[in-house]
């Protein structure tokens, strides 16, 4: 893989690391200190993302629900994760902390209710 650069996200000093991959070993520079080294490794071999979105819900006072993962997805099964959630459609009332997705994509992650619907 290419050199590639990154904003730190793990606390607010947004410190810009550059992955390179040299001999089969992952190198990260510019790290403030070893929990970016872990995060830009995680981010060049396996970038992982919380997914948020909405559902459409069936006799909700809304058309549609927020909704997110109570977990990080890969970030290569984002696509299809979020095309099966564009394909459903919830039954209200929904309860705040529902799950409405049971191991979404085969990853292991629930998708959960972000907020409660009533019926109308
Ligand atoms: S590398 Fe360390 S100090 Fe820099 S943003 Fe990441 S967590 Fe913060």
């Amino acid at each position: 893989m290419p050199e590639k650069e990154y904003v730190c996200i793990v606390c607010p000093n947004s410190c810009r690391l550059t992955v390179r991959e040299t001999g089969g070993e992952v190198e990260v520079t510019g790290a403030g200190c070893a929990r970016g080294v872990e995060h830009g490794k995680n981010e060049y071999t396996n970038p992982m993302r919380m997914l948020t979105t909405t559902v459409a819900v069936k006799d909700g006072i809304h058309p549609r629900l927020s909704v997110v993962s109570d977990g990080e997805i890969p970030r290569e099964k984002m696509k299809e994760c979020l095309d099966y959630l564009y394909g459903i459609e919830v039954q209200a009332p929904v309860k705040a902390g529902e799950v409405l997705a049971e191991n979404i994509c085969g990853t292991g992650v629930n998708i959960l209710a972000s907020r409660s619907m009533r019926q109308m």
